[in-house]
């Protein structure tokens, strides 16, 4: 397939400005890549920390976004496991699945110099042309095509069972959620005070379960986050209206429970994490919190007995786990994981898809770039 010159592409315009763009679409570089058409892209939650101003190192006119499925056009002549015609997943950063990281679980950790997360070219090396920028300044995948570096390890064939909206989900969200449960030690028994109900925070009160646990507390302020909460089986707890710490204490004889997994990224909701466990239990932190210190003291992590966890999840490893247990899973028994997305828009759409999912008006956005 002959690819076009130019394609449409949602870009970092500065400070939560994203604009809709014509941008050149990407060529294979290196002889690792692979060129992947973009069936549908999703708009993420830590796409909001640049678009916020939070977290830097946007250029301005990068092309956003880390979530996608497709089909691969083009490849380099190194790739070997693809052909052109499959249809793949990513994970949110590429590997190379060869160095220490890689082959310990960290894929999210590669030291390969290609291994990046997509959407995060800076300013300067915005002013590069493509091929001569640093190795793992990666275009985003809010476009019509990306380009996938270290494309053997990186991507990954989708079994015709599985959707595109639940292998787009498992190449972050999805991963992400069982990755804070296994971080957290959930397993069967466990009472598990789930802090967050965005798209991950719902996705977990799914993978806990299916990890054993007996009781889930979700914990947000959104009516509609916590309608869909209860309806995956949590007990739902606005904390606005309702006291947490004591709900939980009185569903676990007084003590607290087994594990809080925090999906937010405040220190309030680190806190009230750290605070609603019991003496041992565990802390399994996912949001990616940007302030300067803990929100509580060694002296208390001491006094808790507290295991404390965190971290990027390496997608790619956990896909490698839930793809063919997804793929074995006959539809009608799968968990409800694509009820969290709530709008589904076009590509043409995403500076709206933005403003709802900024706004808290959506849950999860997935963007049709065919
Ligand atoms: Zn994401
Ligand atoms: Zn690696």
């Amino acid at each position: 397939m002959a690819l076009p010159s130019h394609m449409q592409a949602l870009t970092f315009g500065g400070r939560e400005n994203i604009v809709l763009s014509t941008v050149p679409t990407p060529q294979v570089i290196r002889p690792d890549d692979v060129i992947v058409k973009v069936t549908c892209a999703a708009i993420c939650g830590s796409d909001l920390h640049p678009f916020h101003g939070r977290e830097g190192g946007i250029g301005k006119s990068c092309t956003t976004g880390h979530e996608f499925v497709g089909t691969v056009v083009a490849l380099g002549d190194n790739v070997k496991s693809l052909r052109v015609g499959d249809r793949v997943a990513s994970p949110f950063t590429t590997n190379c699945g060869n160095c220490f990281y890689c082959k310990s679980g960290a894929t999210c950790r590669c030291s390969h110099e290609q291994a990046g997360g997509f959407g995060w070219v800076d300013d300067e090396q915005m002013l590069l042309p493509e091929k001569d920028r640093k190795a793992n300044a990666l275009q985003g995948a809010h476009a019509e095509f990306v380009r996938v570096p270290l494309g053997d390890a990186t991507c990954m064939k989708v079994p015709d069972s599985v959707t595109d909206e639940e292998a787009i989900l498992l190449g972050d969200i999805l991963s992400t959620a069982f990755f804070a449960a296994e971080n957290g030690g959930v397993g069967p028994g466990k009472a598990v005070v789930v802090v967050g109900c965005g798209p991950v925070g719902l996705l977990s009160i799914l993978a806990v379960q299916q990890l054993g646990a007996s009781k889930v507390w979700a914990v947000d302020s959104i009516p509609d986050r916590l309608a869909m909460a209860a309806s995956f089986g949590a007990e739902a707890l606005n904390f606005k209206a309702c006291d947490v710490l004591a709900t939980v204490r009185a569903g676990t004889e007084g003590r607290g429970a087994d594990v809080a997994l925090e999906l937010v990224g405040t220190s309030q909701a680190l806190r009230l994490g750290f605070d609603s466990i019991r003496p041992g239990g565990t802390v399994s932190s996912i949001g990616v919190n940007t302030d300067a210190a803990f929100p509580f003291s060694p002296q208390e992590a001491y006094g808790k007995q507290l295991t404390f966890k965190c971290g990027r999840c390496p997608a790619r490893h956990f896909m490698e786990k839930l793809m063919p247990q997804l793929a074995a899973c006959p539809a009608e028994a799968r968990p409800p994981y694509t009820r969290v997305i709530s709008h589904r828009m076009h590509l043409r759409e995403g500076v709206e898809g933005y403003r709802l999912f900024n706004n808290r008006e959506a849950i999860k956005v997935v963007l049709s770039c065919a």
